[in-house]
């Protein structure tokens, strides 16, 4: 290996074209003050000269009609080592063509046109940007300004398009989560890796045809259990799209549904109390975590500590005081009791006996067991099959702490795509750095 080899290789390029420039006594590079604040970059030197075999004006071959036509020189940007920025002074080879007289410059593969950044340093970019760092920081660890990393970030955003001939698993969880106003995407992971597979910006049931169809149908056959919560708007268009699969209601949602019902019942007779200095208003107001504990799990025999009456008290004495007061609370309460119950013992047969024993009585948990009425199918399912939704909830989390990072996006192209270079597969996203800055690639999906 040459001495320009390894040069290359220290600095990343790949094209050998770029011949460095390296001094009498071996110097390769050196230590110069640079820029508006004098700070210390690494600077290397080299030609490039790539005789190109058609003009790309006029397509005529040029084996021998190319004029040397003086010469060109840019700066480039190299990735970071040990702190230091890295430049490249490069003077490139200019063309004529004999035939229509139009010039051109010596091109390399591992620069843009219109660019001062490298393709290696684009590459670092990317690297950082698949770590929970903000583009800030990315922009100061490699001495670029924010602009300049949030525009290349936009750019690879908009170049990204869908891989839809991806194998998919054969458990599939979906979900939603909101990422604008009135904006909600449409997520998919993989059950048993809970692996990204892929985020759709919006969620109703043409839209997720629209997208699934691209799916190949024998690819979609794949798939056997699709995991989803209570929301109507999915399961036609999963049970068409994927015909072989089974539908599971995600038992957490089943729970949390439940749980939703209790805690509105709660705050509604909560507010109804003109008293706020009563016994029943306090213990309400400060113990909401209480009445959603799953009652198995609390000590009945052992007095505890009530917040807001700041009393100690048997929970089931507690609870007296709210049922006291009403009994829809005392339904919900317990019917969510149930259930939890129901899923501790894995019988499916508890719960059916639940929904159909219950009395609507113009209360929150009404919607909650017609919710359950209708997904009946899918949360049997739920009661047989191990798959769960757990795995989409931290995903979820990761998702909004991309966001925090970030202090929040304004546009969500940008917002998707660091969501995905986050959570996908290290190597599935692949950043085309010829196409960049082409302007010519389209969102497939905004
Ligand atoms: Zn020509």
């Amino acid at each position: 290996m040459s001495i320009n080899d390894s040069i290359l290789n220290s600095v990343g390029l790949t094209d050998k074209n770029i011949k460095f420039i390296i001094s009498e006594d071996g110097n390769f590079n050196e230590l110069v003050p640079y820029g508006h604040y004098h700070h210390l970059v690494l600077l290397y030197k080299a030609s490039l000269a790539t005789p190109p075999e058609y003009c790309p004006q006029c397509g005529f071959s040029l084996t021998d009609h190319l004029y040397l036509s003086g010469t060109d020189s840019a700066k480039y940007k190299l990735p970071t080592t040990n702190g230091y920025q890295q430049i490249l002074y490069l003077t490139k080879q200019r063309y004529q063509c004999r035939r229509c007289r139009s010039t051109f410059v010596a091109q390399s593969p591992d620069f843009m046109e219109r660019s001062s950044i490298s393709r290696p340093l684009l590459h670092q970019i990317i690297d950082l940007a698949k770590r929970d760092i903000s583009e800030k920081n990315i922009a100061y660890i490699l001495h670029l300004s924010t602009s300049k990393v949030n525009q290349l970030m936009h750019h690879a955003a908009k170049a990204y398009q869908t891989n839809y001939t991806k194998k998919l698993p054969t458990v599939i969880c979906v979900d939603e989560f909101h990422y604008a106003k009135y904006q909600y995407s449409f997520e998919m992971i993989d059950g048993r890796t809970s692996e990204l597979i892929e985020l759709f910006p919006n969620r109703t049931s043409t839209n997720i045809r629209k997208y699934l169809s691209n799916y190949a149908l024998t690819n979609r056959q794949r798939v056997e259990y699709v995991v989803t919560d209570m929301n109507a708007n999915y399961s036609t268009p999963l049970r068409q799209m994927f015909p072989n699969a089974q539908i599971i209601i995600d038992r957490f949602h089943i729970i949390q549904l439940a749980m939703k019902a209790v805690q509105s019942t709660r705050i509604t007779i909560q507010r109804a109390i003109n008293n706020k200095h009563s016994r029943v208003y306090k213990l309400l107001k400060s113990n909401w975590q209480f009445f959603i504990t799953n009652l198995t799990k609390l000590d009945l025999n052992q007095t505890r500590w009530f917040k807001g009456i700041n009393e100690y008290m048997y929970p089931q004495d507690a609870l007296q005081l709210v049922f006291g007061l009403s009994h829809h609370f005392k339904q919900a309460y317990e019917v969510y009791q149930a259930i939890l119950t129901s899923q501790q013992n894995h019988s499916f047969d508890d719960f059916s006996a639940i929904v159909a024993q219950y009395k609507p009585n113009h209360s929150a948990m009404d919607q909650v067991i017609l919710s359950y009425k209708k997904n009946y199918k899918g949360i049997k399912n739920a009661f047989s099959n191990p798959a769960s939704n757990g795995r989409i909830e931290g995903t979820n989390r990761r998702i909004k702490q991309i966001g925090r990072t970030a202090y929040g996006y304004g546009n969500p192209h940008n917002y998707f795509f660091r969501i995905r270079l986050q959570l996908f597969n290290r190597h599935q996203i692949k950043v085309n750095f010829m196409n960049l800055l082409t302007q010519k690639t389209t969102m497939n999906l905004i």
